[in-house]
């Protein structure tokens, strides 16, 4: 069950007669003929004997689930058609309507959207708060609070949440904590370990890491919630496709490669950005300058991820220089690819907040968040320095 994260180059090999496939096969088959009447009976109420229909549990999402599971130190978890999914999946589960819900006031963007309309239209209200605040977080509870969602480290800002004094709130309160580390991995904090109910995950973005599938992974240790989660997934047809389990474990194989190489490259990026002219301010949790330094060193075992921020002294000008100047770096609003990419969240994500609002967050118009890569650190370096110094000659 307990693994570490190089074990995953361990083929789970499939037998056949006298050998065995080395590669895991692509099963697509939705549908799974049963002996007897009295064999489906078995199936039905035995989960785990055998396959039903492809809705139900499938051999490939079996297979990421148990790499994934190896990954937090857990068994059960379930994976889903995308990070949403299994965001929705950990909320509903956990909550019915005349429920509270607070969340922490930077999640992702659809995640927002989740407390802001999905789950009030459900009867189920919601509210936000600063993670990195426990006593904030404590100040949002109501006496109908059943649940806590935060993520590790916020996007974009690039905050760590206060996940022992969070934790250590919901534990107090028989409130149950949802953490999404998509952000972390973990490869730096297994959430549950910390006091999280439910773990979820994007897996579209670091673990499967090619920007070829969504997919989304959650867990707990809970066994009558664990029971709750997967029916809700199974009903509300949240499941995944095979292939894209299929491409997904094969990422996941070198994650620990890339997620060093990228956290490599993302510490040596962000003292090289910090040390250009026209750059105001680099976000970074492994840089002792960044806020949340000290919790970063003590929850996410030193490690300053593959994700930092900068912002530029200019505005609009200047960041559509910057992006014109460096072509070679995909300018798109994801995170966790192979390959280097750069948003800017003023025209993405936040782009539904008012200036005041981005403002109050840091995220002005000379604001990038990039997402490292494993590319040669002399080569980002140079994009950087041509990008930032053609940002710099327009303001
Ligand atoms: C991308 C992301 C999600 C949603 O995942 P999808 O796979 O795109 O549905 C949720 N949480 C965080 C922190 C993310 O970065």
């Amino acid at each position: 069950m307990t693994d570490t994260p190089e074990a995953l180059v361990r083929r789970m090999p499939f037998h056949a007669g006298r050998s065995r496939s080395v590669a895991t096969p692509i099963v697509p088959s939705v549908v799974w003929a049963a002996e007897t009447p009295d064999d489906l009976d078995r199936l039905y109420s035995e989960p785990g004997t055998g396959y039903t229909y492809g809705r139900e549990g499938a051999p490939n999402a079996d297979a990421l689930a148990a790499r994934l599971d190896a990954l937090e130190g857990v068994c059960g978890g379930i994976v889903t058609g995308s990070g949403m999914a299994a965001v929705t999946a950990a909320l509903l589960g956990c909550l019915r309507a005349g429920d509270h819900v607070v969340g922490g006031d930077q999640l992702y963007g659809r995640s927002l959207r989740l407390m802001a309309e999905t789950l009030p239209s459900l009867g189920i209200a919601t509210s936000l708060a600063d993670p990195t605040d426990a006593a904030a977080m404590a100040h949002a509870l109501r006496p109908e609070t059943r649940a806590i969602l935060i993520e590790t480290v916020s996007n974009p800002t690039l905050r760590v949440a206060d996940l022992t004094g969070i934790a250590a709130l919901a534990r107090a309160r028989g409130i149950a904590l949802i953490v999404d580390a998509t952000f972390s991995t973990p490869r730096a904090i297994r959430a549950l370990d910390h006091g999280a109910t439910v773990v979820v995950h994007s897996v579209t973005k670091l673990l499967a890491g090619h920007s070829d599938v969504t997919l989304g992974y959650l867990a707990t240790r809970d066994e009558g919630l664990r029971t709750r989660l997967r029916t809700l997934a199974v009903t509300m047809g949240l499941t995944p496709s095979p292939f894209d389990c299929w491409l997904a474990e094969r990422g996941l194989a070198t994650f620990a490669l890339r997620h060093d190489r990228a956290e490599t490259n993302a510490a040596a990026l962000a003292d090289h950005i910090a040390a250009q002219p026209g750059v105001a301010r680099v976000i970074y949790p492994g840089r002792p300058d960044h806020p949340d330094h000290t919790r970063a060193v003590a929850l996410l075992g030193g490690r300053g991820g593959t994700m930092l921020s900068f912002v530029l002294t200019g505005g609009r000008a200047a960041a559509n220089a910057l992006t014109a100047a460096m072509p070679q770096v995909a300018f798109a609003p994801t995170l966790g690819d192979v390959g280097t990419t750069l948003s800017h969240p003023p025209t993405s994500s936040h782009r539904a907040l008012t200036p005041e609002g981005r403002a109050a967050l840091g995220i002005t118009e000379g604001f990038f968040r990039v997402s490292v890569g494993i590319e040669d650190i002399g080569l980002l370096t140079a994009d950087f320095t041509r990008g930032i110094a053609a940002a710099a000659a327009v303001s």
